[in-house]
């Protein structure tokens, strides 16, 4: 899957400070392989690994992520975009009816979405009424006529011998219908075929242009994968829509769809549906489909939060202290609290799917490791933390029975601080290590 295949490609990017120009084309190749997989199409897959490729060489190192982390939040800004950003809402005729016209092939779920939609509408207090306006297919009033049953909302329908017969005819009477019986939202189902047909097309304009709907919205089974892009096209040539609604997520579709057809025509996706049942239909969320073609949990919600949790303030005041030479055991203990904060985030991480390769790093990491570090440097005077050197031998012994550790313990974190303080100052000449907090950058 995209998501098996992203982690994949990340896996190569474990424990490496900084992304490389190397790294990025490695992970663009696995990148552009697994949304071909999940039929996305090329063209799109090209744009996409190129702004992610843009984005990942000019992205600042980050303090709080790992570059595993940080190329996912960069793919995951990437999808979100792509998909729309934010959730394109219905929009509402200032004088009702607002008509919402629904297009699509057949089988697409068009019939089975104007009873969704209705139900969805009745619960923000609208009052729906569903116009049949589809004569192609044998049953096609009748399965309109159950399902608006089951919704309880009232369904325009031809009788036999009143005079509508055409589905043209059909929709505009129903329009009126919904006018005069103050029904302010009407939806008009339509007729589709099993593939692009002209006469098709022209029906639905027809209905379109008779009449003149707020919202038109092309209907399309997500399960249909390339073909979905053809389809999108041509509706959005024959027939113009304002939105997309993708049904049928509760299949294995893996989202490629829904990418393909928000970059190839421009158009929001506004709504999903996911199931047969009447409630399986939502708002269509983009960050919550990007989180599903990556698949990776709520992952992208922790990422936020380390990001967030990471004082960026506190980070560049040590790294200007280390460059002037007066990093102190308490800033050490400020940037060990850091990574405890970052620590136990990275640990929940590590539970999620998907990250199952950043284990061993997770494992190597000892939060209590943190708390001795602390309860020793609180045993310390404030003089002997910022001028560590002055703590001798009487000291040791004094500061390991007020913490109670060792003396050994306490002789190991000076010589860390030491060792550290040195390295660090190092790195702040050459230019810092990237992602590692503290560091210049
Ligand atoms: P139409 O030809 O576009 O009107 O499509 P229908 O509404 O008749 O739906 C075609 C078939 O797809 C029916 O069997 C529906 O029950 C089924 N269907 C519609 N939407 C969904 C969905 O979101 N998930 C699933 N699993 N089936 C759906
Ligand atoms: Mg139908």
């Amino acid at each position: 899957t995209l998501s098996d295949r992203l982690s994949e490609s990340f896996k190569s990017l474990r424990g490496k400070g900084k992304l490389s120009e190397a790294d990025i084309d490695a992970t663009a190749r696995e990148i552009r392989l697994a949304l071909l997989e999940a039929d996305v199409a090329l063209p799109v897959v090209k744009d996409f690994v190129g702004a992610v490729k843009e984005r990942a060489r000019g992205a600042e190192v980050s303090g709080a992520l790992n570059p595993a982390q940080q190329v996912i939040k960069i793919v995951n800004e990437e999808l979100i975009t792509i998909l729309g950003g934010e959730t394109r809402r219905l929009r509402f005729a200032k004088n009702p009816p607002t008509v919402i016209m629904l297009a699509g092939l057949q089988g697409a779920g068009k019939t089975t979405l104007a009873a969704k939609l209705a139900l969805w509408l009745k619960a923000q207090d609208k009052s729906p009424m569903l116009v049949a306006a589809d004569l192609q297919r044998p049953n096609a009033v009748q399965q309109l006529q159950v399902n608006g049953e089951r919704a309880g909302v009232t369904v325009f329908a031809p009788e036999p011998g009143n005079g509508v017969g055409d589905p043209v005819s059909v929709a505009r009477a129903g329009v009126e219908e919904a006018r005069r019986t103050l029904h302010d939202v009407v939806i008009i189902d339509t007729a589709g075929r099993l593939g692009i047909d002209e006469e098709l097309m022209a029906q639905a304009a027809g209905i379109r242009d008779a009449v003149n709907p707020d919202e038109v919205l092309f209907v399309v089974d997500a399960m249909i994968g390339q073909d979905a892009v053809n389809t999108a096209q041509a509706f959005l040539d024959g027939v113009g829509y304002d939105g997309v609604v993708l049904t049928k997520l509760d299949g294995d579709a893996r989202g490629g769809a829904a990418l393909s057809i928000a970059k190839m025509t421009g158009k929001p996706v506004m709504f999903a549906s996911n199931g047969e049942k009447l409630t399986d239909f939502d708002l269509f969320h983009p960050d919550r489909m990007a989180s599903r073609i990556l698949d990776m949990g709520d992952l992208l919600t922790l990422i936020e939060q380390a990001e967030k949790n990471f004082d960026a303030d506190q980070a560049a005041k040590a790294a200007e202290k280390l460059q002037s030479g007066d990093f102190t055991l308490d800033d050490f203990l400020d940037q060990m609290q850091q990574v405890k904060k970052m620590g136990s985030l990275t640990k929940m991480l590590g539970m999620l799917p998907g990250m199952g390769q950043f284990r061993e790093q997770l494992d190597n990491f000892d939060e209590r490791e943190i708390d001795r570090i602390e309860a020793i440097i609180h045993s310390m005077t404030p003089g002997e933390r910022a001028n560590p050197k002055m703590i001798d031998g009487s000291r040791r012994s004094r500061i390991a029975k007020g913490s109670g550790r060792t003396v050994a313990e306490i002789n190991q974190l000076v010589d860390r601080f030491f060792e550290a303080r040195k390295m660090m100052q190092q790195m702040a000449r050459g230019g810092g290590m990237p992602g590692m907090p503290g560091s210049p950058g």
